[in-house]
């Protein structure tokens, strides 16, 4: 009984898109939006949640599997560059614990120096003016 839901229910799906990474995100995006909506009680998230379950099933039954794989490649994409982001705002900050950027009072460029070493005396790298800063 049980094996034959299961074959028939892969018959279905045959020739079908099926789940990417493109749909757990937004299945993510739901959850998130299921959230907001309990703690606002605004109806507008239980609409939104509506329109992306049905956006889900559409790509997951969808037959166009070039179109749906070049909609998870450009998720994929915009994933990439927003985590990259992210990991880069979070080195800066960690790196501003550590290091302290001056600036060479003559020509303006930028010198990272470690914290806590006490009056330094810095030498620019690039016009090798030296001046003395508290790291
Ligand atoms: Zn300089």
């Amino acid at each position: 009984m049980l094996q034959n839901l299961k074959y028939k229910l892969a018959r279905f799906m045959t020739g079908r898109y099926g789940m990417d990474q493109f749909t757990r995100f937004l299945s993510a995006a739901a959850f998130v939006m299921l959230l907001l909506g309990l703690f606002t009680r605004k109806g507008i998230f239980t609409y939104i949640i509506l329109a992306l379950i049905v956006y889900m099933y559409y790509r997951v039954l969808s037959k166009d599997i070039a179109k749906r794989s070049a909609e998870n490649q450009k998720f994929l994409s915009f994933w990439s560059k927003a985590t990259e982001g992210l990991g880069r705002t979070k080195r800066r900050l960690l790196d501003m614990k550590t290091h302290h950027i001056y600036k060479c009072p003559s020509c303006g460029q930028k010198i990272r120096i470690p914290r806590g070493k006490g009056k330094i005396e810095i030498s620019c790298p690039k016009c090798s003016t030296k001046f003395i800063k508290n790291s």
